[in-house]
């Protein structure tokens, strides 16, 4: 069974890197000899090239338990489609973490908007749920990192215990450097 799992999450994590890698290579189509701009800054892509998923994976990871295979599936599909993908720099998408967009904030073309629309409206329910969780625990927590106590505007969402599952009881809000420690939060 746990084998099953195992060879199950790593099939998902393979198609998510074709996905990644054909996304890559579709936006280097696109914009050959063009000007890539980073989605995130609003600069020009000049090295460091990557890119990020608009609503991010952290969604699907946190409803797992909560929907049937079907809904997930769709879900990780809509999350994972072409549509939610942007180009950024590499260092502007890690600093990003899973914090949520705000699509008007980003550097983007009309048609890619309204691709973005197309993602959330599809994922609406998922989405506010999950926003809603995360507020929620921050609200809990008074605001504060769980790990160093500091002020948090939004934060990272992650498992107290890493070795128990994406449920929200096991769930906690910490600050980047925290999230970066990978410690235990209980
Ligand atoms: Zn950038
Ligand atoms: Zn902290």
């Amino acid at each position: 069974m746990k084998k099953e799992r195992e060879t199950m999450v790593k099939l998902v994590k393979l198609r998510n890197e074709i996905r990644k890698r054909r996304c890559v290579s579709q936006m280097d189509e696109l914009y050959k000899g063009g000007q890539r701009i980073c989605a995130i800054c609003g600069k020009s892509i000049e090295r460091g090239y990557s890119v990020d998923h608009v609503y991010p994976r952290a969604i699907y990871k946190w409803s797992e338990k909560y929907l049937s295979r079907d809904e997930q599936n769709q879900l990780v599909d809509c999350i994972e489609s072409d549509g939610n993908y942007v180009e950024t720099h590499r260092d502007c998408n890690m600093a990003k973490e899973d914090t949520m967009p705000q699509i008007d904030r980003l550097y983007l073309t009309p048609e890619k908007k309204k691709e973005l629309q197309l993602v959330e409206e599809k994922i609406h329910k998922e989405l506010e749920n999950y926003t809603n969780q995360k507020s929620q625990l921050l609200r809990n927590q008074n605001g504060k990192c769980i790990g160093c106590g500091c002020d948090l505007q939004e934060g990272v969402l992650r498992r107290k215990d890493p070795k128990m599952p994406r449920i929200w009881e096991n769930a906690c809000v910490v600050c980047h450097e925290c999230n970066i420690k990978r410690e235990r939060f209980c």
